[in-house]
């Protein structure tokens, strides 16, 4: 697959696009390669994308979308019918319940690492999001009670304080001598990536980031922690919700 182009990703600087118009350059079965897309892939923890393409007016519904290498795959559901040809135009509509959810819930999780990390100084050493949860594992002694009514406190006042969100993207040595990248282990990206992006909760936490954000923590909601778990002597689980407005 090597001599596709790369798929543009318009969800890297429009997370809010739920609607796009692309050309189909592969087809594999029943995954469909786009030029561009709007469908975030998974990756980082967040989950990928579901909805539909569109063709001469023809619904087909997607089962799963992938990125391999440069490119992204969108991979028809069996009822979705016979795939679009090479060259067709097409548009496409994501799943915006789902997506919305996961921008919030994503928002949320770097909330919770800026906000561990400033207040007790420890590192995020794992995530996962689900459709109705999300964990995180920091490298932490322990979570007494009383500690975690403190950080789902100071989330949730962080959401009431309203942080933009900030996308933005810099050059590798630029981004290599900014302090919160240095802790989130930026040094570990493949040396060939020479433009970082960014994603800054301004006031509360920076990392380089290719996961789909909230414009405002505001937009979030609010954060229940569900649960805790000890998962090692320095690694500790935390699980929590969206809570709705
Ligand atoms: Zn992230």
């Amino acid at each position: 697959m090597s001599e596709l182009p790369a798929t543009a990703l318009l969800y890297h600087d429009d997370s809010y696009l739920r609607h796009f118009d692309a050309a189909v350059i592969a087809v594999e079965g029943r995954a469909v390669a786009l030029d561009r897309t709007a469908f975030y892939p998974g990756g980082g923890g967040q989950m990928a994308d579901g909805g539909a393409l569109t063709l001469d007016g023809r619904r087909l519904p997607l089962a799963a979308v992938r990125k391999q290498g440069e490119v992204v795959w969108h991979e028809l559901a069996p009822e979705a019918g016979e795939p679009p040809a090479v060259g067709a135009r097409i548009s496409g509509e994501i799943d915006w319940a789902f997506r919305y959810r996961m921008m919030r819930t994503h928002t949320a999780l770097h909330l919770l690492c800026g906000l561990i990390f400033t207040n007790y100084g420890a590192q995020v050493t794992g995530g996962q999001m689900y459709p109705d949860r999300a964990r995180m594992d920091f490298a932490m002694e322990g979570f007494s009670p009383a500690l975690v009514q403190d950080i789902e406190a100071s989330v949730n006042q962080a959401v009431r304080e309203n942080h933009p969100v900030r996308v933005y993207r810099l050059p590798r040595a630029e981004a290599m001598v900014i302090p919160d990248l240095i802790r989130t282990k930026i040094n570990l990206l493949p040396p060939d990536i020479q433009v970082i992006r960014i994603v800054e909760i301004v006031g509360v936490d920076l990392q380089a980031d290719g996961g789909t954000h909230v414009h405002e923590t505001r937009e979030v909601g609010g954060v229940r922690v569900l649960k805790t778990e000890n998962k090692g002597k320095q690694n500790k689980r935390m699980e929590i919700a969206l809570v709705d407005a």
